[in-house]
């Protein structure tokens, strides 16, 4: 049988991350992954696809809608092959998945494909095409998750469908109605409304993002609304039938009104839970929690000392960058080390055009907590970069302690907002204050100076460009 200092169980960027680690650290290292390629929901049916997808809907979007405004005329009609759009995707995940073959390799780290069950707390049985035992020191779960559903609906993967079924349609939906309208069914929403597809969102919550800063949902409620999305809030989804090639949808509104919704496919993304089946956590000593979570101390290790959890799995986030810290935080504690991360300053973004994003604290957040701020906020149209190519949507939000000036929190939206947070976690990770942000030199033009303008605002209310 062969001995481990650690194994992983699940290939996701939390356990594939965690094993390079280990091995970095010269600990000798196995992954166990049930399907036939690395890198879990994040590379194979989640972050990368999707953000294939929606560069490709965007280049389209641009093509129909914006090349004539920039003096660039298309003879004909521009088409969609979505097709091909899905086979690039396709292509981009693959090459994706087999980079992390190539790291497995690199870094000695030996890769079990199957199912991975604890027999005990040391000794781990892997159901593939054949059946292996091995033995491990240390094992760390990042078995990830799965989208989640509501009682009553039945997703038949054809017509009522979840994002994993969203990435590979082999048509553009006519009328597609998202459940939930949270980080996936607004950026999968935008791949479709770009096609040419109606949509309309259906969310529970009295507005979108409604974990996000609400100023944040405000906007993008706006801009989204200018793209024509029909956005139903505060609307609780009853039933969701398939009839033929169409699904009725039917939510009461505030008013307690019933509203029923036609379209030819339902996409349900209400949330993702947590994934432990077939783990046979128990024979270990893992505790799960009643919201079906591991159980996890602050050093993320389970009721099982050996044994750590991370990722989807555990409280928090589900995000992959958080995943990611959390793998390196373990790998690095089972070495004796004695890592930190900063839960705070896991930035959050939703891949929309406009982006989203954001790090630290919201208003609502501050407010309940009852921390004195000041808000210092600039409207993107107001920089040049923006103008140049015609992003004019969204602002850039900092919420700075009203007594010292640190920044607790800064809320995005607007073009390359994803790439921009980075910017505002170094600043919080070296708790800088607004004003030293806005004596920072920004290159002109460039978005970021909305970051510099926000920070004037903020520090004296002396934005120079508003
Ligand atoms: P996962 O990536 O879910 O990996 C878990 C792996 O474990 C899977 O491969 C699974 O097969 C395997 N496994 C499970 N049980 C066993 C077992 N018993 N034996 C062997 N293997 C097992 N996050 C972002 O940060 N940015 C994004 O842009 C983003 N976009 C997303 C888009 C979509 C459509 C979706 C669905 C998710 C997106 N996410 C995004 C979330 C992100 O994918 C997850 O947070 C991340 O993948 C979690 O990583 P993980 O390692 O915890 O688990
Ligand atoms: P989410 O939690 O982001 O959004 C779910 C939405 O559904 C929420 O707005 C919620 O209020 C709403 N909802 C819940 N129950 C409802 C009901 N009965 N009727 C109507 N609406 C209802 O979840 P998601 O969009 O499914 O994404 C799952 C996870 O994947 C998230 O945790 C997210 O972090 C991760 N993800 C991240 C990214 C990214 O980082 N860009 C992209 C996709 C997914």
């Amino acid at each position: 049988m062969n001995s481990y200092d650690v194994a992983v169980i699940g290939s996701g960027p939390g356990g594939y991350v965690a094993a390079i680690r280990c091995a970095q650290l010269g600990m000798k290292t196995a992954i166990i992954e049930k399907y036939s390629t690395l890198g879990g929901t994040c590379l194979n049916v989640g972050c990368i696809p999707s953000k294939a997808l929606l560069d490709s809907s965007h280049h389209y979007e641009d093509a129909v809608k914006h090349f004539e405004d920039h003096g660039i005329d298309i003879p004909g009609e521009i088409k969609v092959n979505l097709e091909k759009m899905v086979a690039r995707k396709q292509s981009v995940v693959d090459q994706t998945t087999g980079g992390i073959d190539f790291l497995m390799k690199k870094n000695n780290i030996d890769v079990y494909q199957g199912i991975g069950s604890f027999k005990d707390a040391t000794h781990i049985v892997i159901s593939g095409e054949k059946e292996e035992e091995i033995e491990a020191k240390n094992t760390i779960v990042a078995t990830g998750s799965k989208p989640s559903s509501l009682p009553f609906i039945s997703i038949d993967k054809e017509r009522v469908i979840t994002s994993t079924e969203a990435l590979k349609l082999k048509e553009v939906p006519k009328h597609l109605i998202v459940i939930g309208g949270g980080v996936i069914g607004l950026e999968l929403g935008q791949v479709y409304k770009r096609l040419g597809a109606e949509v309309t969102v259906v969310e529970y919550m009295d507005r979108i993002i409604p974990t996000m800063d609400s100023g944040l949902s405000k906007e993008l409620n706006k801009v989204l609304k200018k793209q024509k999305f029909t956005i139903n809030n505060s609307h609780k989804v009853k039933s969701v039938e398939r009839v033929g090639d169409e699904v009725v949808v039917k939510a009461d509104n505030k008013k307690g009104e019933e509203v029923e919704l036609r379209g030819d496919y339902c996409l349900v993304s209400v949330g993702r839970r947590p994934f432990t089946d077939g783990l046979n956590a128990e024979a270990a000593g893992v505790k799960i929690t009643d919201r079906g979570q591991i159980e996890v101390n602050d050093h993320l290790q389970t009721s099982a000392s050996n044994i750590y959890a991370i990722g989807d799995v555990v409280k928090g986030a589900m995000l992959a960058h958080k995943a990611e810290e959390e793998g390196v935080f373990v790998a690095e504690t089972i070495a004796g080390q004695k890592p930190h991360i900063d839960y705070n300053l896991i930035p959050g973004v939703v891949y929309t055009w406009p982006e989203v994003a954001a790090v630290g604290q919201t208003e609502e957040q501050l407010k309940d907590k009852g921390v004195a701020y000041k808000v210092g906020q600039f409207p993107m149209r107001a920089l040049g970069r923006s103008r140049a190519s015609m992003d004019l949507d969204g602002f850039v939000k900092i919420l700075a302690d009203k007594s010292t000036d640190e920044i607790l929190g800064v809320h995005m939206i607007g073009a390359r907002a994803a790439d921009m947070i980075a910017e505002a976690v170094v600043a919080m990770e070296y708790r800088a204050s607004a004003e030293d942000v806005s004596r920072m030199s920004h290159a002109h033009p460039t978005f970021t100076e909305a970051i510099k303008e926000a920070a004037l605002a903020a520090t004296d209310d002396r934005a120079l460009h508003v």
